[in-house]
Formats: C-alpha cells, structure tokens, sequence
C-alpha cells in the first residue's frame, strides 16, 4: 500500500476536529496567526567543509532544501561562515606560502588533498558541487601550493537558498572544546573555552554565551550536543547547575560504546533533568532532534536521520526561537506526529505514520515523590574507555505512565505527577543498523518524542 492510500485508509482516525474550546482558548491568544501554525521541519547542527564535513556548504544546505527541510542551521566547528579571508580553522592549516595571490580575497579556503583523510578536501567533493551548479560555481585558485577552493559564506549562501516562507537559513557555529559541544544558534561572534573539568565547562560554556551575547538585539539559542559523547561527558548533575539551558540534542549520531544499563541513555538523562527541574520548579529542558551529519551523501553519516519540527505561526527566527521555547516542537527518528494538544492537564497526541505497520504510544513521567538519590558508577578507563564517575539515578524516574496500542491517544496528568511526555514508535521497526551502541533509543527507527509538559503548560 502507498503512503497515501495508507494515510486515506486510516484518516477518519487521523483527523483531529478543527472546531471546540480548547481551538478557541488558543485562537483567542493568537488571534490572527492561529490559523497559520505550522509544524516546520528543521536540521539545527550540520557540518561542511568549512570545517570538518565532506560536502560544500551549498551541497549540504541544497541537499536538506530538497529533502523537505523548512529551516536549517549549519553549525561548522569554531567557526562562523563570514567574509573574512582566513585559511585556518578546526584542525586546519591551509595557509599559501605566496599571500599575495589572495589579496583582495574573502572568505575560508581550502587547499584540494590528493586523497582523503580527515578533514581533507577532494576533487570529487568539489566536482560534486559543480555537478549540482554548473562548472564555475565554485571558485578555485591554482597556486604554486596546489589548488585552492572558497567556501562561501552565511550571506552568499542566503542569497542562493532562503525563500521567503519556504526555506530558512539560521547560521551558527558548534563551540566545539575537547570534552563539551555546543552550539549556539542566530549569533555572530564565536568564543572558545577549554576546561579539564567537564562539569566545569557544560556551566563555563553557557555563562560565556550569557557574557557574549547580552547585548545581541536577536535571540540566540544554545543547545548541549549528544551528552552521550564521547563516553558519558554530559552528567545530570552538570545540567541542575545550570537551570537556564533549555535544549539538549536527545537523538543525534551513534557513538561507539554501549549503554550501561544502570546508568542512563540520552532519553533517560533528559528525564533525570526534568524530574529534578520540575520539582524544583526550574524550566523544562526541551530535546532536539539533529543529524550532526558530516556528509550528505554518505549513508554512514546518516543525513536526513533525525530532526525537530516546531509549531510556529511563521517561518522567522523570532516565531521558530519562541516557538522552540514554549515547547512547541518535536522531534522525530522517521515518524511523524499529525497533532499533540495540552490544554494544562492532558496531552493528547495522533502520529502520521510514514510507513505501513503497528504502532504505540507511551506517556512517560516522574512521580512528585521520585527518589531523588543517585549513586556513583566509577569506570576506571580500562578496555579504551575513558575514565568517568558516572551518575546513576532511580529508575522511577522516567517511568512509562501508561501504553496505548494504535495512532492515537491521551493522558490526563494525576495529582502526584511532575510532568508527561509522549513518544511514538513503530513496534519492531528495528534499529538503523549502524553500529552497536546509539545516542538514540533502541526504538530509533520511526519513532518520535514530544516535548515534556506540566500542569498548567499550554500548547
Ligand atoms: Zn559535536
Ligand atoms: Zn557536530
């Protein structure tokens, strides 16, 4: 069966009701634009050649344009896409022993590599590019150091894709230290700080964002990237130190270990944190779903693999920020949700399913008086992991509320529940097969999570 006969064959059980009080109470707070909410599709952690990614920026931002993406957020390694004409970067050193051939130049460039290896550039990344915008779309420069490429910038980049209502370009940057990544998005100015201490660095990081960025006239974001990384970086505690981060990549790329089971996967730390702010009445921490590809046309890079879609009246930084900020998004391993409502006590939620099968939901949360204990994992760094003091929280915490078999389904949040969550998953679909352990849950494949929500949240 087609995707759309699917879809038709199962649409009376699809459809939300478009008129009743709870559309009314959020007409009547948006009045003019509530007709015109929208779940966009985003990519918010990407990366090219401007650091350490295969492709040419405008292979990766035509390739998530053309694959449906609504806005899109290219975050190189330590550096932000501008003019300035540079030859270093992220584990780069491109400088030309003859400068001169460059003057009046802007803009990053890269000396072509007779092979790869990492980060090198090739000529097959460049034909690539060409291929998909003609021979003299890239701008190369034959020195007597071998050929050199530039990169184009934010601006020009913009000017080649951004379509009004269409498709949005966010730029940003990875602030990318040993041990902590970060992204910071709609900024630009880029800082560094390095720290041995990680739980140091997750708090230096975003106090420095806070400093840099006081006075930016245009919001930013700063999301913690895949805490699964390298091996356990990220510990709850790290996060209750900062109440004021607001997003943490839960599904990102694979990592190499596997998952301890009495300690946590990204899905369950995202829980830890929000029990702990819940009952301490701080902000949620919302998810976000990215590919951090490093290669749009490699499948080991997995692109187009894991993304989040926001509820926004319009497709502006400013309506997609604050819509990110309410809590109105999701994120999402293949399957999609066709509505989720919270009117303060019950989240109702229907799935899209893209594909043929059978489905579930399950509402997860934390009990008001979840214990609140942890102890410590010590792994010494022997077998070539490194050496981690790793927190390991009650297994009340992020406890499944309730299952429902089937599309569709609510739960009304009890007297003694902290917070509810959903996620959806297509039963038996199976891993993505890429490697032994995951910074995703084992029910990766089709699978999608809405955002925690509380007594009074509305959405
Ligand atoms: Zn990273
Ligand atoms: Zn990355």
């Amino acid at each position: 069966m087609k995707r759309r006969d699917f879809i038709k064959a199962t649409a009376g059980a699809l459809a939300f009701g478009v008129a009743g009080p709870r559309i009314e109470l959020l007409a009547s707070e948006t009045a003019p634009t509530q007709q015109k909410l929208r779940w966009y599709k985003g990519n918010i952690h990407c990366h090219s050649q401007w650091s350490d990614g295969l492709d040419l920026p405008e292979v990766v931002v035509d390739a998530y344009k053309k694959n449906g993406y609504d806005f899109f957020s290219l975050t190189d390694h330590n550096i932000l896409h501008k003019e300035e004409l540079r030859f270093t970067g992220f584990a780069m050193n491109y400088t030309p022993s003859n400068l001169k051939i460059f003057d009046g130049e802007t803009s990053f460039w890269k000396r072509i590599a007779p092979s790869y290896a990492w980060p090198n550039l090739i000529e097959a990344d460049v034909k690539r590019a060409q291929d998909l915008f003609g021979e003299n779309s890239v701008t190369l420069k034959d020195t007597e150091d071998g050929v050199y490429v530039r990169m184009l910038t934010d601006k020009e980049l913009s000017e080649k894709f951004e379509e009004k209502d269409k498709f949005l370009l966010i730029r940003g940057y990875e602030m990318t230290a040993q041990n902590v990544h970060v992204n910071l998005l709609n900024v630009d100015e880029t800082f560094f700080i390095e720290d041995p201490s990680i739980r140091n660095l997750v708090s230096a990081t975003y106090d420095k964002a806070l400093e840099v960025y006081a006075d930016n006239s245009e919001p930013y974001i700063y999301t913690l990237n895949h805490p699964m990384w390298q091996y356990y970086n990220i510990q709850p505690s790290y996060v209750f130190a900062r109440p004021g981060i607001r997003f943490m990549e839960v599904t990102n790329n694979n990592t190499s270990w596997k998952y301890l089971p009495e300690a946590w996967t990204p899905e369950q730390l995202w829980d830890i944190v929000n029990a702990h702010r819940a009952k301490n009445e701080q902000p949620a921490l919302y998810a976000t779903g990215t590919d951090d590809s490093h290669g749009v046309f490699r499948k080991d890079y997995l692109p187009f693999h894991s993304w989040t879609r926001v509820r926004s009246a319009a497709l502006d930084i400013k309506s997609i920020f604050a819509a990110m900020e309410k809590g109105a998004s999701y994120i999402s391993t293949g399957l999609e949700f066709a509505d989720i409502r919270f009117d303060g006590k019950t989240l109702e939620v229907k799935l899209d399913p893209q594909v043929e099968g059978e489905y579930k939901i399950e509402f997860i949360g934390t009990k008001k008086d979840f214990d609140e204990t942890n102890k410590i994992l010590e792994i010494d760094g022997s077998d070539g992991r490194p050496a981690r003091s790793v927190e390991c929280w009650s297994k009340e915490i992020g406890k499944t509320l309730a299952t429902v078999d089937g599309l569709e389904g609510s739960y009304t949040l009890k007297p003694d529940d902290l917070y509810v969550r959903a996620k959806g998953y297509r039963v038996n679909a199976g891993c993505c097969n890429h490697g032994e352990s995951y910074d995703i849950s084992p029910l990766s494949a089709d699978a999608a999570w809405t955002q925690p929500y509380r007594q009074g949240d509305f959405l």
